[in-house]
């Protein structure tokens, strides 16, 4: 038996629930409506698609295209190896803030994109994408011991979000969970798609506090 049960989940490491909205002015953006490359390569040769304006920083209504920093999305066949993205810089000469956009299928931190992510840790991805470079093990482990963190913060979030939906997913799973559990609770009742399942929830997650990281 396993000496974890009856225990609430180990606390997640820090770097997933620490806010960056205090300490810094501007930041990633995630375009949760992007969820292909089609339209995100659209939406960079069209540059209007992504301008985050305001600035979300200062409300200045100028933000202009500053820099395209390069992604490169492991663990994908659908995707190219390498993915401009785009940065945009408050015109106001005191804020100065940038921010970054990213389309809904890269995740924020991690050098894989999301739909190889889950692929690798949710038990009932579908075990699709046959030409998937496989995974290292370390690397796998990494992230299913982020999943089995404590998704205390998370639910929290939901919680406090206002949306009666989120608040009936933190109802559901209560606060000992795992980031895991919030997840997948959180995935059936936005009726996330296949291969945003985890996603979505992050990039909720960052929308509500940014900063905060499911994994
Ligand atoms: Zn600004």
């Amino acid at each position: 038996m396993s000496p974890t049960i009856g225990l609430p989940p180990p606390p997640a490491e820090r770097c997933l629930d620490s806010s960056r909205k205090s300490r810094y002015r501007g930041g990633t953006l995630i375009a949760e409506d992007v969820h292909d490359l089609v339209e995100h390569q659209r939406r960079v040769a069209d540059i209007d698609g992504y301008r985050p304006e305001p600035c979300g920083a200062c409300g200045n209504p100028r933000v202009h295209a500053h820099t395209r920093p390069e992604r490169h999305p492991r663990g994908d066949p659908s995707l190219p190896p390498v993915i401009e993205v785009l940065q945009f810089r408050c015109a106001s000469e005191t804020c100065g803030a940038t921010w970054r956009v990213l389309p809904l299928f890269l995740a924020r931190h991690l050098w894989h994109a999301w739909k190889a992510v889950e692929r690798a840790v949710l038990p009932d991805a579908k075990p699709s994408m046959s030409a998937a470079p496989p995974i290292r093990a370390r690397t796998e482990a990494r992230w299913e011991a982020r999943l089995g963190s404590s998704g205390r913060v998370l639910v929290m979030l939901l919680a406090m979000s206002g949306g009666v939906a989120l608040e009936s997913v933190s109802k559901q799973v209560g606060l000992d969970v795992t980031r895991g559990d919030v997840a997948v609770a959180y995935a059936a009742e936005a009726r996330a798609e296949p291969g945003e399942r985890l996603a979505s929830l992050g990039a909720l997650a960052h929308r509500l506090e940014r900063g905060i990281r499911l994994m």
